[in-house]
């Protein structure tokens, strides 16, 4: 068991460390179910004030820092991140339940990896210089600035928090944005942590700010506010949809990345043993708490059975318990609401008809917040197959052909990720084009990278975050005509 790391509770507020003016909230280890930490929650007088502190370091200091030594701030920043992974993991493992290996191994380090990927652009973001007809017979020299888009919201949410900030924070830092960050109320600790780090590492004070607090309130007022150019969310598709109509009053730029239920594909010609293990690890990684966790697993009917076998006997290999065990696999759900929202969804699941074949209710001994790997074989018109679960809850659904695999994975209102399992590589890239998401794996689920483009489409959310779209999305492009 690693020790509670010195926890940091106030708010992260134009350079200083500060008490909120909207009293403070609770968290809760979800692997006891008792209290963690008392964090101080930000007012909206506090969003003011931030606002204005990141709009000074915007025209001011922050714009001053030449862009090599943007890019020398983001890897102090990884640097400090790789000093205290450890610090990280634990923070999170305590804060919101997931394992610390998960954190130790993939959750910290790909944020290290997001911060060292755009500390290399900082200094690479060109515009073009465009060809023209020439303006009323003379001829014209037209370019394009990339500016940064403003002051931006990063709101998080709390299943991958600082992984998930760091999709955010690394590309608008790049461009020359400044931010201000509001964490999920079950997830803030590994994210005030950071604060301290960015404080260390010599950011000037404003260019990045941290306020913690509740939803409607804190994430209201950044989300709404009219100093706040663009908002970067990622969370569930009913806030993001708050968060895009609210951005009409002063067309704010948004990026949405919300909710998801993805299917994933087995093929008749599949690597079995393979496409079972991948299919499991989509389904429990993170006790299920993924966006793009592969919950609607479609499977060819002539492996059909095979796949719902090899499942159910993933389910009960699963070893649920204490997050810090390096023998568990799957820690516990965020929150009591969270546990009994999955388990009413494993009621539905047994009320509508769908058949029960591993897990299926809390784990019976223990205090925590516990759920058991669940897997059922169903059909795809069954609201456990439809409605995002958030938990280690899979369907298994027949299909006879590779036209009616992709008619049911485009079947769902979500579209974030597939991953097809199939070992011909014509029938991988078809399907990889029919189907209706922003990411698609062959053979692996969900590979992440700083690299890969980031988003989903339909209700999964807009805009991408990541890879040279990150650049994009954090940037305005502004045209310079110069008629000679
Ligand atoms: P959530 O929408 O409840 O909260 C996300 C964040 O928004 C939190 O910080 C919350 O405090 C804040 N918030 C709540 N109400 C707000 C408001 N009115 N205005 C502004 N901010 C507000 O989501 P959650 O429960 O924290 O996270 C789970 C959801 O996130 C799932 O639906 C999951 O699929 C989604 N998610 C998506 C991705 C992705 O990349 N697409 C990644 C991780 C999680």
């Amino acid at each position: 068991m690693t020790a509670l790391p010195e926890l940091t509770t106030d708010l992260y507020l134009a350079g200083s460390w500060t008490r909120g003016g909207a009293g403070t909230f609770t968290t809760v280890d979800p692997s006891t179910g008792k209290e963690l930490a008392e964090i101080a929650a930000a007012s909206a007088a506090d969003v003011d004030t931030a606002v204005a502190a990141a709009t000074g370091a915007l025209r001011g200091s922050w714009a001053a820092v030449p862009p090599s030594g943007k890019g020398a701030l983001l890897h102090k920043l990884a640097d400090l991140v790789e000093r205290d992974t450890e610090i990280l993991a634990a923070l999170e493992s305590y804060d919101m339940g997931g394992l610390y290996g998960l954190g130790t191994m993939m959750f910290v380090p790909n944020l290290v990896a997001s911060l060292r990927y755009y500390a290399g652009w900082a200094d690479k973001i060109n515009g073009e210089t465009l060809p023209t007809d020439g303006y009323l017979g003379r001829p014209t020299f037209a370019y394009t600035r990339r500016e940064p888009v403003g002051v931006v919201a990063a709101i998080v949410p709390w299943n991958a928090p600082s992984m998930i900030l760091g999709w955010k924070l690394a590309p608008a830092l790049a461009t020359g944005n400044t931010v201000i960050v509001k964490p999920a109320e079950d997830a803030s600790l590994s994210i005030l942590h950071l604060g301290r780090l960015i404080d260390e590492a010599g950011f000037p004070p404003g260019t990045v700010q941290i306020l913690p607090g509740l939803g409607q309130v804190t994430g209201e007022a950044l989300a709404t506010h009219r100093g706040v150019h663009k908002v970067s969310f990622t969370g569930s598709t009913e806030v993001g949809r708050r968060i895009l109509a609210n951005s009409a009053t002063d067309f704010k730029r948004t990026t949405l990345e919300l909710g998801g239920k993805s299917p994933q594909i087995v093929f008749a010609d599949a690597d079995l043993d393979r496409a079972v293990s991948g299919v499991a690890m989509g389904l429990f990684t993170n006790s299920g708490q993924v966006c793009a966790a592969g919950t609607r697993v479609l499977a060819h009917r002539s492996v059909y059975d095979a796949v719902v076998d090899g499942l159910a006997a993933a389910a009960a290999a699963q070893v649920v318990g204490n997050p810090f065990d390096s023998a568990t696999t799957m820690g516990p759900l965020v929150n009591r609401d969270q546990r009994d929202r999955v388990l009413g969804y494993v009621e539905k699941g047994v009320a509508e008809g769908a058949r029960l074949v591993a897990g299926g209710g809390a784990r019976a001994d223990g205090p925590g917040f516990f759920v058991r790997p669940t897997v059922f074989a169903g059909t795809n018109d069954q609201v456990i197959a439809q409605e995002e679960i958030f938990g280690p809850v899979g369907v298994v659904i027949p299909f006879d052909n590779d036209a009616e695999a992709v008619a049911l994975a485009n079947d769902n209102a979500y579209g974030l990720a597939a991953t097809l399992w199939t070992r011909d590589l014509a029938r991988a890239h078809t399907t990889a084009a029919e189907v209706h998401a922003g990411a698609v794996a062959i053979n692996g689920w969900s590979p992440l990278g700083p690299q890969l483009p980031w988003g989903g489409v339909k209700a999964s959310g807009t805009g991408r975050e990541l890879g040279y779209e990150g650049i994009l999305a954090n940037t305005e492009a502004k045209t310079v005509t110069v008629v000679l």
